[in-house]
């Protein structure tokens, strides 16, 4: 059954804890919606925008959060959650090894988790560790919808030229994955990517506009 809602209905979600071990996951209940990118690919840019809320992401980049899963629920309801950058070059290995255990744990046996959202920076996206990260989601059977972010750094011609080099990269890799043109400043996309999330939450579609450059998703892997 799916829930009422109204557009601006991800305005409401709160944060709800932040999670260092996976142990300390809230209950594996409802659907979820995992935002991963490199460190800078414009995460919390891109969070704050599709839900309308400025001030949500800083919670995840406030010292001591930022290699923590962050949980943002609405209401007693579905849940965003926001994991660590990935693409940390310098650190140790020990850390590295209980991040991975997380992360990895978490994507590989997450009951609630419907998607993963992966940012990526338009002007140089698919670096070997976005290629890592995508692997690891297929391996894991993970349905993933990129967003090409800061596309308002791209002239049109380049938009397109990176949007179709990135579908064909990702369609040689699973039928599951999907991309779009994305700005967090100039609003691109951002109705596209709602209506992507709010499918994978089982909220209400609503009257959202869809993009040019969103290729849609069928979600119904999981229905
Ligand atoms: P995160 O580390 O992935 O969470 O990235 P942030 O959201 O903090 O963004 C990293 C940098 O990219 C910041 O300087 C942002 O202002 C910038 N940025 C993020 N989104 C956009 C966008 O849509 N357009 C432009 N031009 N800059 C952006």
């Amino acid at each position: 059954m799916r829930s009422i809602s109204t557009p601006d209905e991800l305005q409401r979600l709160h944060f709800e804890l932040s999670a260092a071990e996976l142990r300390q996951l809230p209950s594996d209940r409802g659907r979820e919606v995992a935002f991963a990118g490199r460190s800078n690919a414009g995460k919390s840019s891109a969070l704050n925008a599709i839900t309308g809320r400025k001030g949500l992401a800083r919670t995840s980049k406030t010292p001591g959060r930022t290699r923590l899963l962050n949980f943002f629920r609405l209401d007693a309801g579905p849940a965003l959650v926001d994991l660590p950058g990935y693409g940390y070059a310098k650190v140790a290995a020990e850390v590295r090894a209980g991040w991975d255990e997380l992360l990895g744990g978490y994507l590989k046996k997450r009951r609630s988790l419907y998607g993963v959202i992966v940012i990526m920076d338009c002007r140089h996206p698919l670096t070997p560790y976005d290629r890592m990260f995508l692997d690891f989601c297929r391996a894991a059977r993970r349905p993933v919808h990129v967003l090409l972010s800061k596309s308002d750094k791209l002239t049109h011609s380049e938009r397109l030229k990176t949007l179709r080099t990135v579908e064909r990269a990702l369609a040689a890799q699973s039928a599951d994955f999907s991309v779009q043109l994305f700005s967090a400043q100039n609003g691109e996309g951002i109705d596209a990517a709602r209506a992507v999330i709010r499918d994978w939450l089982g909220l209400a579609a609503t009257m959202d506009k869809k993009s040019p450059g969103n290729k849609g998703k069928d979600s119904g892997a999981h229905e």
